[in-house]
């Protein structure tokens, strides 16, 4: 999550672009079949509560907006304020009505005597809400959503753009930060990414009422960055779920691409560079990546804190250690994050502080160093170990989701990407099976 979070602003600005102009906006208003369902259970349990007076009741439904209160929906259609009280207390232990999320759909039945029927409210994207009126007062349930599943295929071509909105789509924007998570090891979606790359990707696409509502797990995924194929087939077994590459190996690696989503590389790893403040030529050891200040840094991999706080020209520091020799250095921060304290078990990917200019700096940027039993090594240029790979039973099981996956993959047809490119949905997205 954190790691999605570190990188969000830049892959807005390459990838997302292109998914919104793919799928097009989707309609996410309309309340669902399954609701009418619920009313026909709660009919026949109350038969004779209400069921004659079926036809006279009235319906209202919109989403909910910013600032907006029960009390202010009950005013605007002139409901009593007395069933809003009773409302609230029959969902009070499952669901407190006190904060209503922004944009979250409800829907009223109430008759002509503006008693209220049923309230009904999407709680989230898999939870509704359903407030009914039966012979004992009112009754709160919580009900899952149950979405269909179809497999919609996505193709693009990559342009370095930014992106004007992001509130357009939020589902392609979740897809997009998807994407980047599972190939985060691989490629640096704020920095690899050139114009051209292109990009398939496989994934559920979840349904209610035939109307698509958002996007599932991603199944397969292909990418082509600077003429240079990453593939992603998601697969699982009993050791658990994962991503992996055409040969069964985890795209996990033990350290991240990047530890951060910075703006450039403002220098490179060299063993004699002229330091701007000092103005002598010495080695530097690590990547400088310029970033705004207060950018959030992450830990590359998994490690324990072996230092934190301030260390002279390195300013406030966080040293990690992690597996096989390996330290990783975080220089110039600006804060530290206060449950970074030495001998603390960091996860990779997890928030350790934001980007600084203390110590020896012009300007705010993350000093990253990797060090090998305390050598310095660059960490672009050197191989890092990849995770599990699959073996025995699981890799005949694996070659047969490859096959199938690769049979998706390869109908994603050029007149496809062609077609994506000027953002015509019915051709750039396939509703399979
Ligand atoms: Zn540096």
């Amino acid at each position: 999550m954190q790691r999605g979070l570190m990188k969000k602003a830049l892959i807005l600005s390459v990838v997302v672009f292109i998914i919104v102009s793919i799928v097009g906006p989707t309609a996410f208003l309309t309340i669902p079949a399954d609701l009418n369902l619920l009313e026909e259970k709660e009919e026949e349990g109350n038969d004779q509560v209400r069921i004659s007076e079926s036809k006279e009741f009235h319906e209202v439904k919109g989403k909910i907006r910013e600032g907006e209160t029960l009390f202010d929906i009950f005013k605007k259609y002139g409901l009593h304020p007395g069933d809003l009280f009773s409302l609230r207390e029959a969902s009070a232990d499952i669901h407190k009505l006190r904060n209503l999320r922004v944009d979250q759909p409800y829907r009223i039945l109430f008759d002509a005597d503006k008693q209220i029927n049923s309230f009904t409210y999407w709680i989230d994207d898999d939870t509704i809400l359903n407030i009914t009126c039966g012979e004992n007062g009112f009754c709160a349930e919580k009900i899952p959503v149950s979405y269909e599943k179809r497999t919609e295929q996505l193709a693009g071509v990559i342009k370095d753009n930014l992106i004007s909105s992001l509130s357009q789509d939020k589902e392609s924007l979740m897809l997009a930060l998807d994407l980047s998570d599972i190939f985060a090891w691989d490629i640096d979606f704020a920095t690899d990414i050139r114009k051209g790359d292109t990009f398939k990707v496989v994934v559920e696409g979840l349904y209610l009422n035939g109307e698509f509502r958002k996007y599932g797990r991603i199944l397969s995924a292909e990418i082509v960055n600077k003429g240079e194929p990453y593939h992603a087939y998601r697969f699982e077994d009993e050791e658990g779920v994962d991503y992996y590459d055409a040969a069964g190996r985890s795209l996990k690696k033990a350290f991240l691409k990047a530890p951060l989503s910075f703006r450039r590389i403002s220098s490179n790893f060299s063993r004699g560079r002229y330091h701007p403040i000092l103005k002598i030529t010495r080695p530097h050891h690590g990547i400088d990546y310029a970033a705004l200040q207060g950018t959030p840094v992450s830990s590359a991999g998994d490690g324990t804190v072996v230092f934190a706080g301030k260390r002279g020209q390195y300013g406030n520091l966080v040293i990690l250690r992690h597996r096989n020799g390996y330290t990783t250095y975080y220089g110039h921060l600006s804060k530290i994050n206060s449950n970074v304290r030495k001998g603390v078990r960091i996860a990779q990917g997890s928030l350790i502080g934001n980007v600084g200019a203390t110590g020896l700096a012009t300007g705010p940027h993350l000093h990253y160093e990797m060090r090998i039993n305390d050598r310095p090594v660059n960490p672009l240029s050197i191989k890092i170990p990849r995770g599990r790979t699959i073996t025995g039973k699981s890799m005949a099981e694996f070659a047969r989701v490859k096959a199938a996956m690769d049979i998706e993959l390869a109908s994603v047809s050029s007149s496809t990407f062609l077609a994506s490119q000027k953002g015509t949905p019915e051709k750039a997205v396939n509703n399979g099976g």
